[in-house]
């Protein structure tokens, strides 16, 4: 294994199945140097899938006595995936995933980061089935991600891609307008945030064979002098080391000769 670290992990403090030391356990059996932890943050619009505030002080000092407890075994860090609309406490932790998986539309809170159907309804309601105006929406508010908080990485960028490799993709991903869309988000972003995770989920979930970012953005985020970390979204911890490696390979296909890691005194570089 190449890459021996993930910092985009889920577990029973908000939707991932397996407690921190289950995972941590797990993470040491799979050959990780380095683990962190990224529950959903604390969201005041809803609580669904989300830690709370109170267990969000529990799951911090949890971290830290884990952190000295496994001293030599393995590195552990403290994270959390952060809407960018959730505006959570993110004192005492060591990085943030700044994601977006919720709209404000009117007065009412949005999820679209759901299945097919549900999105359907979404676009139907609040777009008159417009994707093309829900595209524009999502690339120019996650252009504004750094003003929503501090945030060390971007988080599944180009999200709305989740249903393109179904029998109902919605878009072409390849269209030139969609990349216009997403690739001047990239240039607004990299100013203020500079790493993005390649999210390998699809690899561990078999959900699809395309990561997030699609490897036409990937090499973009290079050319904007973007870095990158390689993450998988485990919300299993069997399943923590999954697809890293063949992320290492989809990011050197891009250009990339380097990619991100969490060390004990933030993020540094590593040659691949
Ligand atoms: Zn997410
Ligand atoms: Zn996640």
């Amino acid at each position: 294994m190449i890459y021996r670290q993930n910092l985009h992990t889920h577990n029973v403090y908000c939707d991932g199945r397996g407690t921190l030391r289950e995972f941590t356990l797990a993470a040491i059996d799979q050959g990780l140097e380095a683990l962190g932890f990224s529950c959903h943050s604390y969201q005041y619009f809803s609580p669904v899938y989300t830690i709370s505030e109170e267990n969000t002080v529990k799951y911090k000092a949890e971290i830290k006595a884990l952190k000295e407890e496994f001293e030599g075994k393995i590195r552990l860090y403290a994270g959390l995936e952060v809407d960018m609309l959730s505006r959570p406490d993110v004192s005492g932790l060591d990085y943030t995933i700044g994601s977006s998986h919720w709209m404000k539309l009117g007065d009412d809170f949005v999820e679209f980061d759901k299945r097919i159907e549900i999105f359907q309804e979404i676009l139907d309601k609040y777009f008159d089935g417009d994707i093309w105006a829900f595209l524009e929406k999502y690339y120019s508010e996650i252009s504004l991600l750094s003003t929503h908080g501090r945030f060390d990485v971007v988080g599944h960028f180009d999200l709305v891609t989740r249903h393109c490799e179904s029998e109902h993709p919605f878009f072409d991903r390849s269209d030139k307008r969609y990349l216009d869309l997403a690739k001047d988000a990239i240039h607004n972003i990299v100013k203020d945030i500079r790493i993005f995770e390649v999210n390998v989920g699809c690899f561990a979930y078999g959900t699809g064979n395309i990561p997030y970012p699609e490897p036409e953005l990937i090499r973009e985020i290079k050319a904007a002098g973007g870095s990158v970390i390689i993450t998988n979204d485990a919300h299993d911890r069997e399943k923590l080391s999954l697809g890293l490696d063949r992320g290492v390979e989809i990011i050197k296909s891009a250009g990339f000769d380097e990619v991100m890691i969490m060390t004990d005194h933030g993020f540094d570089g590593m040659k691949i």
